[in-house]
């Protein structure tokens, strides 16, 4: 069990139960690596990391299945615009109007 005093955060031996220091700097540093220290007789001990919630690791795998999922969808949803807009090109202006292909104008034919 952690304990500050006096500038050091004290650790209670979980083999020996001998009481002993150690600067904030390392105590964090530790706690965080997970990294094995030892106590004054030798025992080597470590924190172990917080256990991970199941739900937590299903949240994050549904969030990037959401961003995947809004990522298609906005590209199909551009796609979708641009063949709209192909059609709205392509439609005749008024119903029963003919296209007119460039090739049937007789471009540049003197009359
Ligand atoms: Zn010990």
């Amino acid at each position: 069990m952690a304990e500050e005093k006096e500038g050091l955060v004290t650790e209670t031996c979980c083999g020996c139960g001998v009481v002993f220091g150690m600067s904030p700097a390392h105590h964090a540093r530790r706690k965080y690596d997970c990294d094995t220290y030892y106590c004054p007789n030798g025992h080597g001990q470590h924190f172990t990391k917080p256990s991970t919630d199941p739900k937590d690791t299903e949240l994050v795998k549904l969030r990037a299945d959401l961003a995947t999922a809004t990522a298609l969808a906005e590209k199909l949803q551009k796609e979708l615009d641009e063949t709209r807009l192909d059609l709205e090109i392509w439609k005749p202006s008024k119903a029963g109007e003919k296209l007119v292909l460039m090739s049937d104008q007789k471009v540049g034919a003197s009359t």
